[in-house]
C-alpha cells in the first residue's frame, strides 16, 4: 500500500444518508464481540440474543450481521436509515477508507458510482486514512 498512496493529499468523503451501502447487493457486515455487545444493549437484548437473531456465521469463526430478502442489512430501516448508527461497526465506520477501494484510483472511482458521498466533504487527510486502513474491520487487504 505505501507504494500505492496516491491517496497522500487526503481523499473526500462525506456520507449523506442515502443508504445505498446497507441495501441492495448482498454482503457481509462484520461485527465483533464488542460490536455485538454495544448492539445488543442498544436493542434491549442480551448479547446471546441479539447474536442469534441479528447475525449470521462467516467462515473462520467472525460474524456478520444479517440481511434481509432483499439484501438489505437488517439493521437498516428506509425511512430512518441506519437504526444503530451510533454503534454501528467498525467496517460501517472505516467506509470508503477500506483497504480494497483506496488500493487504487480506478476502484475509487468504481466505489464511488455507486456512492455519492465520495468525492465530497471534508478532507480526509492522509494520516487518518492510514489510520483507517490499518483496521478497516474487513476481512482482508484486497476482499472487502
Ligand atoms: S452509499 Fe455512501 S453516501 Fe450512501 S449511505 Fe453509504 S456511505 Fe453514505
Ligand atoms: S449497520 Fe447500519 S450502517 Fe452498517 S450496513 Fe447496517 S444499516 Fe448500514
Amino acid at each position: 500500500m505505501a507504494a500505492a498512496r496516491w491517496w497522500r493529499d487526503g481523499l473526500r468523503f462525506e456520507c449523506t444518508r442515502c443508504g445505498n451501502c446497507c441495501g441492495g447487493a448482498s454482503g457481509s457486515v462484520r461485527v465483533d464481540d464488542a460490536e455485538i455487545a454495544a448492539l445488543a444493549r442498544r436493542a434491549g437484548l442480551d448479547d446471546a440474543g441479539f447474536r442469534a437473531a441479528f447475525t449470521r456465521p462467516l467462515r473462520g469463526g467472525e460474524r456478520s450481521l444479517r440481511e434481509r430478502r432483499d439484501g438489505t442489512c437488517v439493521l437498516y430501516d428506509p425511512r430512518r436509515g441506519c437504526t444503530a448508527y451510533a454503534d454501528r461497526p467498525r467496517q460501517c465506520r472505516t467506509w470508503p477508507f477500506w483497504r480494497a477501494v483506496v488500493h487504487s484510483p480506478e476502484r475509487w472511482a468504481e466505489e464511488a458510482a455507486g456512492c455519492p458521498g465520495m468525492g465530497r466533504g471534508p478532507l480526509h487527510d492522509a494520516a487518518s486514512i492510514a489510520s483507517a486502513l490499518a483496521d478497516d474491520g474487513t476481512s482482508g487487504s484486497l476482499a472487502g
